[in-house]
């Protein structure tokens, strides 16, 4: 399929010039804590842009997105065919909704209860394979983002890691939402030392390193407490009309 709505040339440049300055972040923040740089990966948060302009991300190299929004996911995949993209779901998942995110994410970060993941292994079992899963964490203890309680987070992997049919990765947070990256480091730091002793525990299994924490305004924090994966949007693709309350607080999706 062609793409219907031309992208401005002052609108790629743009992308691409915020790309290699998050790149630039994410190197210098990989330095300062001496990690190598491929233990970071970068996940463009692509909730509100428009598959065009995604393509001009992985035409720059990038390979990971992630939607928050069924309903995008579903649109913009079939645009984004053939390139060398992995699409992540990373918003709150609707057990209604089973069906589509698993035509079209290569991983869903997002499992906060077990019901869904109940629901997702039934939906596998019938078709006979598996997906990659992560384990969402509410480290910010705000009542209105998802994520399972970090008290109930080590239930909640065993009880998934005994589906087959769902391979755990890592955990996944969204953490404090604040003005200064400072006030989110708790956040980070508790979704580490979970996994951590997960791990240690044999709760998780020594391949499910991941952490996908770190979004625009934090991601230095992030990568200094452990991020193995971080999630940017806006500081690639501008701010969106929407606010983010609109993604992470409703229970519609
Ligand atoms: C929007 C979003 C991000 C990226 O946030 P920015 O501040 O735009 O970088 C990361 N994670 C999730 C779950 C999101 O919804």
């Amino acid at each position: 399929m062609t793409d219907m709505n031309v992208v401005p040339a002052q609108v790629i440049n743009t992308i691409k010039e915020n790309l290699a300055h998050v790149r630039e972040r994410i190197r210098l923040a990989c330095r300062a804590s001496a990690r190598d740089e491929s233990s970071v990966r970068l996940l463009l948060a692509t909730k509100t842009v428009p598959a065009e302009r995604i393509r001009v991300a992985v035409a720059a190299g990038e390979t990971l997105i992630g939607e928050n929004k069924v309903q995008e996911l579903k649109q913009k995949m079939p645009l984004l065919e053939g390139l060398p993209v992995e699409g992540h779901f990373i918003g709150h998942l609707q057990t209604n909704k089973i069906k589509d995110v698993l035509k079209y994410a290569h991983c869903i970060q997002t499992i906060d209860r077990l019901d869904l993941a109940e629901k997702l292994d039934k939906r596998l079992q019938f078709e006979g394979r598996s997906i990659e899963v992560m384990i969402q964490v509410n480290t910010s203890f705000e009542e209105s983002k998802f994520g399972a309680h970090p008290d109930n987070a080590y239930d909640l992997i065993r009880a998934v890691g005994k589906f087959d049919t769902l391979k755990i990765k890592g955990l996944m947070t969204i953490g404090l939402f604040a003005a200064e990256a400072e006030k989110v480091r708790p956040s980070f730091t508790l979704l580490r030392s979970i996994r951590d002793e997960a791990l240690s525990e044999g709760i998780l299994l020594p391949e499910a390193t991941e952490l996908s924490m770190g979004m625009s305004g934090d991601l230095e924090t992030a990568i200094a407490e452990g991020a193995t994966i971080v999630r940017v949007g806006t500081a690639i693709f501008g701010k969106r009309i929407y606010p983010d309350s609109y993604y992470w607080n409703e229970r519609q999706g």
